[in-house]
């Protein structure tokens, strides 16, 4: 059992109470290490749901000025830095990832918070230029109502604080409801934001069985943005449920991302940029590199370099120091995984790292061994579906016509890399890929100051930057004389 003076409440958290399920059901969270059972948490039920909607309803009828909301982001930004050791530890705890990983993610999520405290005056009503019509016409952005925040188990932290800094800022009234495998880092945040003061009701934590949760969140009255990070599978359910009832969405879904190589990159660059990016999380994030495509004049020691790298890396227990990679989050990610490496090696990709581990016995243990592919193909599953996992899949091209061509065969349009020192070349190919986040001559990932989304079947609206402030707000217009 995990003890931590940021859990000292385990439960729900509705109006500004800790609560246990009314039914008094409850599930466990394990750690996917080495199967502890890190804690009991309740699974509460629809009734209950409703409630924490409420709640929110009834907090966000409650007016509150931009200094008090911009105070709330500022001290949970503050705590976040105070307790970043501590929340490092849960996040390592429940997800896996290497502890700095851990550490990574609290700054990244601080820096949410702090980037909407910074630019709240960014909702002030404008006035606009001229007077159509001979009026004063003045745009507002208002608070959208309660929204309904479900997230994903690879950043426990990060995925929820996105939204939750940008709903703070517009003044929505808030229910979450976290991946039932990592509950617990969202328990330790309400925690802070509880000591910290955001009054009862604004912010709301619901934790249970998904389906009966997501059904509330759709279709209650009372809700009027569900903004969710998760598989596009799940976000295609919540978009036909929430459809009748004209809920806005913000749909941030599965990636398949693309990494291009051209023949004047440095390779060094690109390999170490290429082990970052692919490795984070155990290659466990949506944004990690799923298909390397590289120009066939420098395949081989591309190739080469990726798997002398990848022979170093340490896989173990996030918690133990020295760790590169941890367990998968359970063993259908493990499942999945291992399937993709079969599958490319059946069809006719050389594996020049990896080999084939045991299947775990239970649910945890899942540790995968980063594997090298090359000659990889497009019908093969690791360039059709998100692999999730440590698995390098690489293919040569002749031309750009062909890199750009593969780069975009995918239903996907998260993120992309692109690694040439030609900045003509990179504006003609960049126009072209058709992914909402693009690296060039870098693999790194979103930032708190810019808009972050997909395009096709990875979903629609943005995270970050002052667009991801802007989802949880409705404008409203006053024509005057
Ligand atoms: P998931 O299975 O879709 O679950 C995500 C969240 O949705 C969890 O909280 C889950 O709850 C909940 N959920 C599941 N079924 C639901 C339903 N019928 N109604 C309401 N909620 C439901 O995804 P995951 O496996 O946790 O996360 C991995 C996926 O997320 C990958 O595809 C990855 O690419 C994507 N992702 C995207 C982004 C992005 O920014 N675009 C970022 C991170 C991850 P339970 O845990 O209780 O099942």
């Amino acid at each position: 059992m995990i003890e931590s003076p940021l859990l000292a409440e385990l439960g729900g958290y509705i109006a500004g109470e800790w609560v246990d399920a009314d039914t008094g059901d409850t599930f466990d969270v394990i750690n996917p290490a080495d199967g502890d059972c890190l804690a009991r948490v309740p699974g509460m039920g629809e009734g209950q749901v409703a409630r924490a909607v409420e709640a929110a309803h009834d907090a966000y009828g409650r007016s509150v000025s931009a200094e008090e909301r911009c105070r709330w982001l500022s001290e949970i930004a503050a705590a976040l830095a105070a307790h970043t050791t501590e929340l490092a530890r849960i996040i390592t705890l429940e997800h896996g990832k290497p502890l700095r990983e851990g550490a990574a993610e609290v700054e990244y999520s601080a820096g949410f918070f702090s980037f909407f405290a910074e630019n709240l005056h960014r909702l002030e009503a404008e006035v606009l230029a001229g007077r159509p019509h001979g009026l004063q016409w003045k745009v507002h952005h208002r608070p959208a109502g309660v929204a309904a925040l479900i997230t994903p188990w690879n950043f426990p932290l990060a995925m929820l604080a996105k939204k939750l800094a940008a709903a703070l800022a517009a003044g929505c009234g808030i229910v979450t409801k976290p991946a039932s495998q990592t509950p617990l880092t969202c328990i330790a945040l309400y925690g802070l934001m509880h000591r910290i003061g955001v009054p009862a009701g604004r912010v709301n934590l619901v934790l249970g069985k998904a389906g009966p949760i997501g059904k509330v969140f759709c279709t209650h009255p009372a809700v009027r943005l569900i903004s969710f990070t998760g598989s596009t599978d799940v976000g295609k359910v919540l978009a036909s449920q929430a459809a009748p009832h004209l809920k806005r969405m913000a749909l941030e879904l599965g990636g398949n991302a693309p990494f291009i190589v051209f023949d004047d990159a440095p390779i060094e660059t690109a390999v170490d940029a290429l082990i970052a990016n692919k490795f984070r999380a155990g290659g466990q994030t949506c944004v990690c590199t799923n298909r390397v495509y590289v120009h066939e004049r420098i395949a081989e020691p591309f190739a080469a370099a990726v798997v002398d790298r990848t022979r170093r890396l340490e896989v173990g227990d996030g918690m133990l120091p020295g760790t590169d990679i941890g367990p998968l989050i359970d063993r259908n990610g493990f499942d999945k995984v291992a399937e993709h490496v079969s599958d490319a090696m059946r069809r006719g990709a050389v594996r020049l790292a990896g080999d084939d581990p045991p299947r775990p016995a239970c649910d945890w243990g899942a540790f995968y061994p980063p594997t090298v592919l090359v000659g990889v193909t497009p019908e093969m599953l690791v360039c059709r579906e998100e692999t999730f996992g440590p698995v390098v899949a690489i293919a040569a091209f002749a031309g750009e016509a062909e890199a750009i061509e593969q780069a975009n065969a995918t239903p996907y349009g998260l993120a992309a890399y692109l690694f040439t020192r030609d900045p003509v070349r990179a504006e003609r190919l960049v126009r072209r890929l058709r992914f909402g986040h693009v690296g060039l001559n870098t693999g790194s990932g979103p930032t708190p100051e810019a808009p972050f989304g997909g395009m096709k079947a990875s979903g629609y609206g943005r995270e970050g930057g002052i667009e991801g402030l802007l989802e949880f707000c409705e404008t409203q217009v006053v024509a005057g004389s």
